[in-house]
């Protein structure tokens, strides 16, 4: 039985908050999973070509300028369609974990057709890296049935729910749970409303001290603060420069470890399973 969360200390010694920067590489599949007939409206679509092909090279400069190992969730189709770039990913050392196959998300799919998502898109990242432990949801929802086929496929982690600060086990599932928030996420910062014009974006300003008091108080607390970026927004000129700094911040913060989200839910399993180690 898993000891409970409030009573472990998850880290390594000295460690008191973990930090894992991750990236959804959705690119045109935002779009195209929610509406294929924007196949044929390119100035919508570039906005996520955008992601692939100026912002991910531009976020791999600054990861490497940090020498920091980040986590990409990739959809399968995008992997297809963006092959040279989940190469240079992988190269470059970081992790590559499970986004759907398409951009679709779990509730709008049958049990089947949820399982058919999840084979095809690790079949497609296979072509990159010999497994993928990790899942996003590409809404960061589940079914009834999610948990239970990401244990039957060999998942290790779960990076989707917002009832926590720190990992957690899924009961019965054996996968660990990295929570995620809305405030650590680009995309409510910086998503325009396009139909609606009815969002202002953000400024960067704003963004830092959301980011920063949300990272302080996470560490405070012992938990893990798991970014979630996209490369069309946070890998736009005017912030990259905050990537930067996030990552700087996290880096120069005594007793803060950075590290790639299977790294990060693998401690925590051994640190909520101690009996059974990293099983
Ligand atoms: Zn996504």
């Amino acid at each position: 039985m898993a000891a409970r969360a409030d009573t472990v200390h998850f880290w390594p010694p000295g460690i008191e908050c973990a930090v894992a920067f991750t990236f959804d590489f959705d690119a045109e599949e935002v779009w195209l999973a929610g509406d294929p007939a924007t196949v044929e409206r390119p100035g919508r679509l570039s906005q996520g070509t955008y992601g692939a092909k100026v912002a991910v090279p531009l976020i791999l400069d600054v990861l490497a300028r940090q020498g920091v190992p980040a986590t990409f969730f990739v959809p399968g189709r995008i992997a297809e369609r963006h092959p040279e770039r989940v190469a240079e990913i992988v190269a470059a050392g970081h992790e590559l974990a499970h986004h759907g196959y398409t951009h679709t998300s779990p509730t709008a799919l049958t049990p089947a057709q949820e399982e058919e998502e999840l084979v095809r898109g690790t079949e497609a990242l296979a072509r990159f890296v010999p497994w993928v432990r990790g899942y996003r949801s590409p809404s960061w929802e589940f079914t009834q049935h999610t948990l239970g086929l990401l244990e039957k496929h060999g998942f290790e982690y779960s990076s989707n729910l917002m009832d926590d600060i720190r990992p957690y086990l899924h009961a019965g599932a054996g996968l660990v749970e990295l929570p995620v928030h809305w405030s650590l996420d680009d995309a409510a910062h910086f998503w325009f409303a396009e139909d609606e014009w009815s969002k202002k974006i953000s400024t960067v300003e704003e963004v830092e001290a959301i980011w920063q008091a949300e990272f302080e108080g996470i560490r405070r607390l012992g938990g893990c603060c798991i970014f979630t970026m996209h490369p069309q927004f946070i890998g736009r000129p005017g912030r990259l420069p905050l990537l930067e700094a996030m990552i700087a911040l996290a880096r120069e913060t005594p007793g803060v470890w950075v590290a790639p989200a299977h790294e990060i839910a693998a401690q925590a399993r051994r640190a909520l399973v101690p009996a059974t180690g990293a099983s």
